[in-house]
């Protein structure tokens, strides 16, 4: 296994600036996932790193190899695509063991290469059968064996569960971790899910305009998000933004919201206290009903189970409250709804950057 290092990465199609200066290290062994929205240029970059796609600038490194200029098949990578790309007519063990093929490897190292692979995914029984006998999820398996046997310094995965029922998506999005934590894979990982990147990620790239707008562990990015962009991305429901200014009031701080009502804080960011407008940020599960907050009038009322998630309308803004506990609220009822004391985070209303 190896480290990556991404360096300035620049792509162009014709005169479009797809990817702009973008930099990236992926650890030895760590699990990177790629996230933004359709356009953001995920697939771009992750086809870069296998070679489908040139750079227009910067560099990329494999361990202390640069493999910028090289051939796909040079660079030691293994990709497992969304449609797999499995072959229809040859069996299980024999698409696993197809890039051995092709790369001359003796039949008894093969053979042992797939079988170990099939021990490893669960598919020992399955070698015998035709793609087409498969389900979506054991496909999903043999796409990934036929990446393992090839032991390569940095598996790539693009949007692999896509083309699975939401449940498998689930199944298989545990299975991979675990996989990765038994091979101790250096693994980059593109998709639009940002549940996927959560659960899955040592640390996330969001990307958006072909830019990388925050890289971090997952924590991180939830609870100290670089801009507006990636608080309402990651999350979900995402991340209240309330507009309003703050000032210093006695040992304190009062936040007032333009939609009505105030908070009561005892530390802002410096940069959050100037007067200037800002936008404060708080978690939906963070939101809690009192005497005193924000004005809100409840608009929808949804009972998840083990949660209620209650919409409400704040002078215009919609604000979310997740609540833990039962209680008997109704659309149309007005609430005060306030974050816990050291929950909220602030945002310049004009950039949308954190202030810090
Ligand atoms: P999606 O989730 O929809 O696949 P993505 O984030 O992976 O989106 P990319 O496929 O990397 O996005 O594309 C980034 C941008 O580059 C898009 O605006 C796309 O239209 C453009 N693009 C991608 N490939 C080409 C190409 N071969 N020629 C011209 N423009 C392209």
């Amino acid at each position: 296994m190896a480290n990556l290092k991404i360096t300035g990465a620049e792509k162009y199609y014709d005169n479009f600036h797809a990817l702009k200066d973008v930099s990236i290290d992926v650890k030895d062994g760590e699990f990177l996932v790629l996230v933004g929205p359709s356009g953001c240029g995920k697939s771009t970059l992750l086809r870069m790193i296998a070679g489908l796609e040139g750079f227009s600038g910067g560099t990329l490194h494999i361990g202390d190899r640069d493999v910028t200029d090289e051939a796909p098949k040079k660079r030691d990578i293994a990709m497992v695509f969304q449609n797999y790309a499995l072959y229809p007519h040859m069996k299980v063990g024999r698409n696993m063991g197809f890039p051995l093929e092709i790369s001359k490897v003796d039949k008894a190292v093969r053979e042992k290469k797939v079988a170990d692979a099939a021990e490893i995914l669960g598919l020992g029984k399955l070698l015998d059968r035709y793609p087409r006998q498969l389900s979506g999820g054991q496909r999903q398996r043999v796409a990934m064996g036929r990446a393992i046997v090839r032991d390569p310094a940095v598996f790539l995965f693009d949007e692999p569960l896509s083309n699975l029922d939401a449940q498998l998506r689930v199944e298989m999005r545990a299975e991979i971790k675990s996989l990765h934590q038994r091979l101790g894979a250096t693994i980059v990982y593109v998709t639009h899910d940002q549940v996927e990147a959560m659960t899955m990620a040592d640390r996330i790239a969001v990307m958006r305009g072909g830019v990388v707008e925050q890289l971090g562990t997952p924590m991180e990015l939830y609870d100290s998000p670089a801009n507006t962009f990636v608080a309402s991305f990651i999350g979900s429901p995402p991340m209240n933004l309330v507009p309003g200014k703050v000032s210093a009031e006695g040992a304190g701080y009062v936040f007032r919201a333009d939609g009505g009502g105030e908070i009561t804080l005892d530390s802002v960011p410096a940069a959050a206290a100037t007067g200037a407008p800002v936008l404060l940020g708080a978690r939906p599960e963070t939101m809690q009903i009192g005497e005193t907050g924000l004005d809100a009038k409840v608009t929808l009322v949804e009972p998840m189970g083990s949660e209620t998630l209650v919409l409400c309308d704040h002078g215009g803004t919609k604000v979310q409250v997740l609540l833990r506990d039962r209680r008997t609220i109704r659309a149309g009822d007005t609430l005060k709804i306030a974050p816990e004391a050291q929950a909220p985070v602030f945002f310049d209303a004009d950039t949308g950057a954190a202030l810090t």
